[in-house]
C-alpha cells in the first residue's frame, strides 16, 4: 500500500485543479489522479468568453493548461494517465485503487466532471467517427467549407455553432423545442448569423448516410409532422451531459439523474468525501462555479482534517 495521502482529488478539470491549488496552498499533501492529462471537458471548449480576467476570452486548452501549471506550482503532486478505478472507505481513511496500486488517502474531492448524453437514433453508432461527433474543436476542422449540422440548444450547441462558422461554410442549429435554452447573447448571435440556419421545434429521426460516412439528418416537425432531410457532412450533439459518479455511487447520495448531492462546503453524505464541478448537483455548469466549488470543497476538506488532526 502507498503513502497515506490528506487530499485525493479524481479528475483534473477546473474543479479539480483549482481544489489542488487550495488543498496544497492549505500544505495538505494533495494529489490529482486523472484519467488523461489535466484539463478536463474545457480542453475540448473552443473558446472561453466567460471565465474573469480574459476580455477578449480564451481557449479551453490554455485555461485547462493554465490552471494545472497553477496547480503544479502550489507543490500538488499530478498522476496523469492514471484512471481511477475504484474508490473504498477503510477504516478512518479511502483507498483508491489505481490500476495495479492501492492509494489510501485521508479525504477525497471528486471533480470527475459529465460527459455528453448520446441521441440514440439511428445512424449514431454507425458514423461516429465518420461524421458524428462531441467535439467541435477536435473535429471541426474536418469540416472546412463543408456543411453541418449542430443538434441542441443550450449554450453548448450555441457556442459550438458560431465556432463552427468560422470553418464550415453553413451550420444548421437543430432544436427541439421552439426556444432555445442558451444564455441570451449566445442565442442573439445564432439567430442574426448569416451562415446558421435555424430549424426550431424539430425532432431529430436519423443521421442517414452514404459511402460509410454522414450524408444527412432526417427531421420531424412537432408543428405539423412533416419531415425534411438535410444534407450535411457532419454532425455536432450538444444535448446535455450525464455525471461521471459511478465512482461514488455506493459510497454517497446522489439526485435521481445522478449528480451527487453536496451541501454549500462541497461535502456529500459521507464524511471525509468532497464533490465540486461538473459532477455535482449545482446547476450553473461554467468553469469559473467548478473552480469557486474545488475552491469550496479543498477549503472544508483541509478544515475537516485539521480538526480531526493530522495523522489521527
Ligand atoms: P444543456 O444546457 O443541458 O442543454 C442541452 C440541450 O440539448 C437543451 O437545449 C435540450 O433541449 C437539448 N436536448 C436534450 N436532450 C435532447 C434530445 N434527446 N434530443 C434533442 N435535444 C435534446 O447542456 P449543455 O449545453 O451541454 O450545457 C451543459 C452545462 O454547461 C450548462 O450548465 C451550460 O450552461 C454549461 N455550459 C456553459 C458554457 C458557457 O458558459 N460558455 C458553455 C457550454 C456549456 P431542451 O432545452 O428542450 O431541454
Amino acid at each position: 500500500m502507498a503513502e497515506l495521502i490528506d487530499i485525493a482529488i479524481v479528475g483534473g478539470g477546473p474543479a479539480g485543479l483549482t481544489a489542488a491549488i487550495y488543498g496544497a496552498r492549505a500544505k495538505m499533501n494533495t494529489a490529482v489522479f486523472e484519467t488523461a492529462f489535466p484539463g478536463g471537458q474545457i480542453v475540448s471548449a473552443s473558446w472561453v468568453e466567460n471565465y474573469p480576467g480574459f476580455p477578449d476570452g480564451v481557449s479551453g486548452a490554455d485555461l485547462g493548461d493554465l490552471f494545472a501549471k497553477q496547480a503544479e506550482n502550489a507543490g500538488a503532486v499530478f498522476h496523469n494517465l492514471s484512471p481511477v478505478e475504484a474508490i473504498r472507505r477503510e477504516g478512518d481513511h479511502f483507498v483508491l485503487t489505481v490500476g495495479k496500486d492501492e492509494v489510501p488517502s485521508r479525504v477525497v474531492i471528486l471533480a470527475t466532471g459529465a460527459i455528453p448524453k448520446k441521441l440514440g437514433i439511428p445512424g449514431e453508432a454507425d458514423f461516429t467517427g465518420r461524421g458524428v461527433s462531441w467535439c467541435a474543436t477536435c473535429d471541426g476542422p474536418l469540416y472546412r467549407g463543408k456543411t453541418v449540422a449542430v443538434i441542441g440548444g443550450g449554450d453548448s450547441a450555441t457556442q459550438e455553432a458560431l465556432y463552427l462558422t468560422k470553418i464550415a461554410d453553413q451550420v444548421h442549429l437543430i432544436h427541439r423545442r421552439e426556444e432555445l435554452r442558451a444564455t441570451q447573447c449566445l442565442q442573439d448571435e445564432c439567430f442574426f448569423h448569416p451562415q446558421i440556419e435555424m430549424h426550431l421545434n424539430y425532432n431529430i429521426l436519423e443521421i442517414t448516410g452514404e459511402n460509410g460516412k454522414v450524408a444527412g439528418v432526417r427531421l420531424r416537425s412537432k408543428a405539423d409532422d412533416t419531415e425534411k432531410l438535410i444534407p450535411v457532412d457532419g454532425v455536432f450533439e450538444f444535448v446535455g451531459v450525464d455525471a461521471k459518479s459511478e465512482l461514488v455511487k455506493d459510497l454517497c447520495d446522489l439526485d435521481a439523474a445522478g449528480f451527487v448531492k453536496v451541501d454549500l462546503n462541497g461535502a456529500t453524505s459521507c464524511p471525509g468525501l468532497y464533490a465540486a464541478g461538473d459532477v455535482t448537483i449545482y446547476e450553473l455548469k461554467q468553469v469559473v462555479t467548478a473552480c469557486a466549488r474545488g475552491a469550496f470543497a479543498a477549503f472544508h476538506a483541509a478544515h475537516w482534517l485539521e480538526t480531526r488532526g493530522r495523522g489521527a
